[in-house]
C-alpha cells in the first residue's frame, strides 16, 4: 500500500477498555469485540473510517509494511473527558497465531497499542442499484469489504446490478464466494454482515456455480461481468496475490494487453477500487 500520510508518523495511544467475546460460536472464528479509549487531539474518527496498527516485528524504518487497516464500528464520547471509546471488532482466520489480528485478540483490559489513522474506507458503492460489482480478496477473504456491504444494506433497496463475489490465496480468484453458511463459515462475522451480504448474493454468482467450481470459470465469469457495461471492481488484499491476479487474467485471456487495457479504463473511470498491503 501506499504510506497513509503523516498519520503514520504518529501514533496515538489506545488503552483497551473493554474485551468480550461478540461471535462465539461452536465451529464459527470468534470475533472480539474491543473497545480502545484513545485521545482524538483533533483527528476526527467516525463510524466506517478505519484505523490501522503496525506489526511490531516489521522493521522500524518501514512503517508501510504490516500496517493493517481494522473499521471503527462506534465511536462513544466520554462523559466528561476529552478523550473517545473506539468500538472494533477482530476476528483472526483458523490456525493464525501470528499477524495483527492474533495480537489484538491477546489484549488485555488495560493494555495499550499503537493506534495509526483515521484513514478513509477505501471503497465506496455505485451510485443507484443498476450498476454490477465484483468484489475480490486476494488472501484476504471478504472482510474488508464488510462496510461496503453494510453501506449498500443501509440504503434498503434490492440490488439490481449483478454480483459476483470470489476470494482466494492463490490469485483471489479461486472461490467463488457466497455467503454460505457451511461452505463460508469461516468467513462468517457477525448477524448484520452475514444479511449485508446475503443482500448482494445474486442470481449471477448462484449461476456461476451450475458448474463445479474452478479459477479458469471464475475468471470467464468475471470477464464476461466486465463486458457487461457498468462494473465496479473492488479488490483487496495481498500486494503479492493482486499481482498473481493480473497475471492469471492476462494468461486466461492469452492477450496480456487487453488485461490491462481493460484494467486501465476502469481505473481511470473511478471504477476500480483496491486496497493492498504487503
Ligand atoms: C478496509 C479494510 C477493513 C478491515 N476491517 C477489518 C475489521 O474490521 N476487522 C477485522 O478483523 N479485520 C479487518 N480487516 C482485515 C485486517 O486488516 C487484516 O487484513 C487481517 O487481520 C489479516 O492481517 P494480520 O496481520 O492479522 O495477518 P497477516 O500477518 O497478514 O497474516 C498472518 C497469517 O494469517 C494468514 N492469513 C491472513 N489472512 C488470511 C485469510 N483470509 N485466510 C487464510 N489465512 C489468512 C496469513 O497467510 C499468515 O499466515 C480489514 C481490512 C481492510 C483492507
Amino acid at each position: 500500500m501506499t504510506k497513509p500520510a503523516a498519520a503514520v508518523d504518529s501514533p496515538i495511544a489506545a488503552r483497551v477498555v473493554h474485551k468480550s467475546t461478540l461471535v462465539d460460536q461452536p465451529g464459527i472464528l470468534p470475533v472480539i469485540k474491543l473497545m480502545l479509549n484513545v485521545r482524538p487531539d483533533g483527528r476526527s474518527f467516525e463510524p466506517g473510517t478505519d484505523v490501522a496498527f503496525v506489526d511490531p516485528d516489521a522493521p522500524a524504518d518501514d512503517s508501510t509494511h504490516g500496517l493493517r487497516l481494522f473499521t471503527v464500528e462506534a465511536v462513544g464520547q466520554v462523559p466528561f473527558e476529552d478523550s473517545i471509546d473506539l468500538t472494533l471488532y477482530v476476528r483472526t482466520n483458523r490456525g493464525q497465531t501470528t499477524g495483527i489480528a492474533h495480537r489484538l485478540t491477546r489484549l488485555n483490559q488495560g493494555d495499550t497499542v499503537d493506534l495509526y489513522g483515521p484513514f478513509a474506507y477505501p471503497f465506496y458503492p455505485p451510485m443507484g442499484s443498476r450498476s454490477n460489482m465484483v468484489f475480490i480478496g486476494a488472501g484476504s477473504g471478504m472482510i474488508p469489504f464488510r462496510w461496503l456491504a453494510h453501506k449498500i444494506h443501509a440504503r434498503r433497496f434490492d440490488w439490481m446490478g449483478k454480483v459476483l463475489m470470489l476470494e482466494g490465496d492463490r490469485t483471489g480468484l479461486e472461490h467463488l464466494y457466497l455467503n454460505d453458511p457451511v461452505a463460508d463459515q469461516d468467513q462468517y462475522f457477525d448477524g448484520v454482515t452475514f444479511r449485508a451480504f446475503e443482500g448482494l448474493k445474486t442470481r449471477y454468482s448462484a449461476s456461476a456455480l451450475d458448474h463445479e467450481e474452478s479459477a479458469t470459470d471464475n475468471m470467464e465469469s468475471f470477464w464476461r461481468l466486465l463486458g457487461q457495461g457498468s462494473v465496479y471492481v473492488y479488490l483487496s488484499g495481498y500486494r503479492k496475490v493482486a499481482a498473481a491476479m493480473d497475471e492469471a487474467m492476462s494468461d486466461h485471456l492469452r492477450m496480456p494487453e487487453r488485461w490491462h487495457e481493460t484494467k486501465a479504463k476502469l481505473q481511470s473511470d473511478g471504477h476500480w477500487l483496491e486496497y493492498l498491503y504487503d
